[in-house]
C-alpha cells in the first residue's frame, strides 16, 4: 500500500468510527435501517435508503459517485479537470456533460460571490497541499507566483462544442468545492428516479435528506462542532422534508482539513486574493438547501467572503438559510434556520 492509500485508509478508518455519531445525528430515526459505506472522493460516503432498498440501487449510487470522481477529481491524471490543466493556455479540451455542468455552475459562483470562490484556485491548492501526504506552508515568493494564475474570467466555456479552455498557460480548476454538492445531487437523483421516498445522503458532511419522514416530523441534524472531531455538535437543526423533494446541509469549516506549524491552524479555504486560509473570524458555515452543488459552493463561498457580505448572499437567494459559528463561539443564523443549540459553550445571538 503507497503512502496516498494508506492515509486515505488511516482517513477511511477516522471517518468510519465519525460515521456512527453522524447518523445518530438524525436522533428522530429510531429504528436501524440498513446504508451502504463507501470510501470516494477523497472521503466517506453513505448512502441510507429507508424504503424499497436494493443493492442495484446502491451499486447505481456508487457507480455514479465513483463516475463523477474519475472525471473530475485533480488526483486523476486521465480525469476531464487534468485533462483541462494540461492544455491551459494551448487548446481547448471537449468534456463529458456533467463536467461542462459543473464548470458552468462553478463560474456562476464565482461571479456572484465576486470571486470569493474560485475555481481556477488549483495551483494554489496544490501548493498549500494541505489534502496531500505533504502538506507545507509556502513562502510568500510561493504564493505571489501562484496568485496571478487564479482568476475565473480566464475559463472560456463553449457550449455548443461543450469544451473548456483556460486562457492562460499553467492555469488549473479545481473542484473540491462543488463537485462533492454535484454528487450528492446525483445520487439524489437516482433514489428519486427508483421510487424511493426517503433516504440519507452523506458525502463527507455534504448531506441530503430526500422526501419526508415517515410520521411527519422533521429531520433532525446536527451541526458539527468546529473545533471538535467529526460527530460533535452544537446544536440541532429541524428541517421538515416534503414528498419528491431533497433538503441539503453542507458546511465549510476551518477543521475539516488543515495543517499546523509553529502554533498556527491553517485550514483549507483560501482567500483567491490572499492566497493564505481565509480569515474572517469565522468557524464554520453551514448552508441548508435544496440543491447540494449549490449548497456546496455557497458554503465555500460565504466562507471566504465573511459574515456581513456571506449573509447578505445568502439574504438573495430563495430557499436558502446559513448557520455561522465564530471564533468567539457565537452563533448567528438567518431567519429561517429552526436551530438549537445544545452545547453551552456555544451561544446563539439574534441581532444581524
Ligand atoms: P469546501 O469548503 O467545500 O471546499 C474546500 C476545498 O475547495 C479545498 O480543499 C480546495 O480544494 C478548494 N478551495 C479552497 N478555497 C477555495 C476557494 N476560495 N474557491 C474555490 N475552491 C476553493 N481528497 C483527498 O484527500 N484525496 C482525494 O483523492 C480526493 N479526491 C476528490 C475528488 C473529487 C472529485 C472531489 C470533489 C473531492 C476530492 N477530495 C479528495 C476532497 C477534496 O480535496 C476536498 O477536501 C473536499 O472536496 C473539501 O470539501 P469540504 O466540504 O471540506 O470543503
Ligand atoms: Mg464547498
Amino acid at each position: 500500500m503507497n503512502t496516498n492509500l494508506l492515509s486515505n485508509f488511516k482517513k477511511f478508518l477516522l471517518h468510519c468510527l465519525g460515521l456512527f455519531s453522524v447518523l445518530s445525528a438524525f436522533v428522530s430515526c429510531t429504528q436501524a435501517e440498513p446504508s451502504k459505506t463507501e470510501f470516494a472522493l477523497g472521503t466517506i460516503c453513505t448512502v441510507t435508503l429507508f424504503d424499497e432498498a436494493t443493492d442495484i440501487i446502491y451499486d447505481d449510487i456508487f457507480n455514479k459517485i465513483r463516475e463523477i470522481e474519475n472525471l473530475m477529481s485533480v488526483n486523476i491524471s486521465a480525469s476531464d479537470i487534468s485533462r483541462i490543466n494540461a492544455a491551459a493556455g494551448i487548446t481547448p479540451v471537449h468534456i463529458d456533460k456533467d463536467v461542462f455542468e459543473v464548470i458552468e455552475q462553478a463560474v456562476y459562483f464565482a461571479k456572484i460571490s465576486d470571486g470569493a470562490f474560485d475555481p481556477t484556485i488549483g495551483n494554489l491548492v496544490s501548493l498549500w497541499g494541505i489534502s496531500s501526504d505533504s502538506p507545507r506552508v509556502p513562502s510568500r515568493e510561493e504564493i505571489a507566483e501562484v496568485l496571478p494564475l487564479i482568476n475565473w474570467q480566464d475559463i472560456e466555456l463553449n457550449e455548443n462544442e461543450q469544451t473548456v479552455f483556460l486562457k492562460r498557460s499553467s492555469m488549473a480548476l479545481d473542484l473540491g468545492a462543488i463537485a462533492k454538492g454535484y454528487a450528492a445531487d446525483a445520487a439524489a437523483a437516482i433514489i428519486s428516479k427508483a421510487g424511493v421516498k426517503r433516504a440519507i445522503i452523506d458525502l463527507g458532511g455534504n448531506i441530503v435528506l430526500t422526501g419526508e419522514k415517515k410520521d411527519k416530523s422533521a429531520w433532525r441534524v446536527g451541526i458539527q462542532n468546529p473545533v471538535e472531531q467529526r460527530g460533535q455538535y452544537i446544536g440541532v437543526l429541524r428541517i421538515l422534508g416534503e414528498a419528491n423533494k431533497a433538503r441539503t446541509i453542507v458546511t465549510s469549516g476551518v477543521n475539516e482539513r488543515f495543517i499546523e506549524k509553529d502554533g498556527v491552524h491553517y485550514h483549507h479555504i483560501f482567500s483567491p486574493d490572499s492566497g493564505y486560509p481565509a480569515e474572517n473570524g469565522l468557524l464554520s458555515v453551514t448552508i441548508i438547501t435544496t440543491n447540494s452543488m449549490n449548497a456546496d459552493a455557497l458554503s465555500t463561498a460565504v466562507f471566504v467572503l465573511g459574515y456581513e457580505k456571506g449573509r447578505a448572499l445568502i439574504e438573495s437567494i430563495a430557499e436558502t438559510e446559513a448557520v455561522f459559528i465564530f471564533e468567539d463561539y457565537s452563533v448567528k443564523k438567518t431567519d429561517g434556520a429552526d436551530l438549537t443549540i445544545t452545547d453551552n459553550a456555544f451561544s446563539l445571538v439574534n441581532i444581524k
